[in-house]
């Protein structure tokens, strides 16, 4: 495949047949927080700045994905409001030809000052974390306080972000008896909720069978106080929907180990160092960044685009190898 040479729309398709439109784009590995599952308490080894992509080059990789047909893209991180002037990339981001979708994942905490300026630059929908409302709960699960994020969550809808999606990691033993609470709390506030489950990455110290709970469990256990009825939500994303009769709710699944769904995977994850990660869960990767300083042209980036995603692997193995020392999630962004 020669994007130089084809006067066709070029398109992106995996060993395995999937067509790959979904592009995640870590903005920064840093965070504010410190979610036990996600990044170890004292952890310090960030990637170095003059290792970041600058907005430049982010915006010349983006391109290219877009001229591949990659027409959605979500901002995430470590915490994407760390990265300073996030605003201005977004707004460029969003300019680009080809670019369709525009969203972000954040813990919220910083949403307050920036979600209307983030709108106004062209964020569609927002995905938050939040495992718990709880204040001393979330504490412990996250290091940090609660206020700012549901104050955060606020602000998202004044600003008009529609659907606000809630991502709730669901653990046995740390939030469990909280499920319900959650879903009452979404219906209340008009957001979307999805549970997902842990996923036994970076060596956290959390293994998937700490904390881990199949997300059947938990959708037969709503089942017995809430009427679900099955739901589908636009977005192509890998969670199954249902419905809560009688409200707007939908609550989706997330099921990375109990039910895999790298079948349809269309997507890869660009990180703030300029590495193009093929798979959540291995380790094949493609590193762009010493291209795009050796002034690689645009015909150059497409085809070293191309020759990545031939070698995105077919599934993670979180279930077969739990134990694999994958990178922690706060590089890729989940
Ligand atoms: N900081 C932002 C946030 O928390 O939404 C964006 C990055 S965060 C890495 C993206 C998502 O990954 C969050 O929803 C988080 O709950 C999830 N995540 C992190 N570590 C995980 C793990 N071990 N298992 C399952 N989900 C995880
Ligand atoms: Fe930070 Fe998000 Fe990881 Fe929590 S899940 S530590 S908020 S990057």
């Amino acid at each position: 495949m020669n994007p130089g040479t084809s006067d066709h729309k070029v398109e992106l398709i995996d060993p395995f047949q999937r067509k790959i439109e979904y592009l995640r784009l870590s903005v920064t590995d840093k965070c504010n927080m410190r979610c036990f599952y996600c990044m170890p308490e004292h952890f310090k080894d960030f990637e170095q700045p003059e290792h970041w992509l600058n907005f430049d080059e982010i915006e010349r990789v983006i391109s290219a994905f877009a001229e591949l047909g990659v027409s959605r893209i979500r901002v995430t991180g470590g915490e994407p409001l760390v990265r300073k002037n996030l605003n201005a990339l977004v707004h460029r981001i969003n300019q680009l030809p080809g670019v369709e979708d525009l969203s972000l994942s954040t813990n919220a905490s910083l949403l307050s000052r920036h979600a209307r300026s983030l709108h106004d630059a062209g964020v569609s929908r927002l995905n938050v974390s939040l495992d718990s409302l709880r204040p001393q709960r979330f504490k412990k699960i996250t290091g940090s306080d609660l206020q700012p994020v549901l104050d955060g969550l606020m602000a998202a809808k004044e600003a008009g972000f529609s659907p606000v999606k809630i991502n709730m990691v669901a653990m046995k033993g740390i939030n469990d008896d909280e499920f319900e609470e959650m879903v009452e709390y979404c219906i209340e506030q008009d957001f979307t909720l999805r549970f997902i489950e842990t996923m036994p990455v970076g060596g956290t110290g959390l293994k998937a069978t700490d904390h881990y709970i199949n997300l059947a469990e938990v959708k037969a256990r709503l089942a017995q106080r809430f009427d679900l009825i099955p739901g589908v939500m636009p977005g192509g994303g890998p969670a199954r929907y249902v419905r809560v009769k009688g409200t707007n709710l939908r609550i989706g699944f997330i099921t990375p180990i109990s039910q895999h769904f790298c079948e349809t995977c269309n997507r890869v994850r660009l990180s703030v160092d300029g590495t193009l990660y093929l798979c959540l869960g291995q380790e094949h990767k493609f590193e762009l960044r010493p291209l795009l300083r050796q002034g690689i042209s645009n015909d150059g980036l497409k085809n070293a685009i191309i020759e990545a995603i031939a070698i995105k692997p077919e599934k993670h193995e979180f279930r077969d190898k739990p134990d694999q020392i994958v990178r922690f999630m706060n590089m890729t962004g989940g």
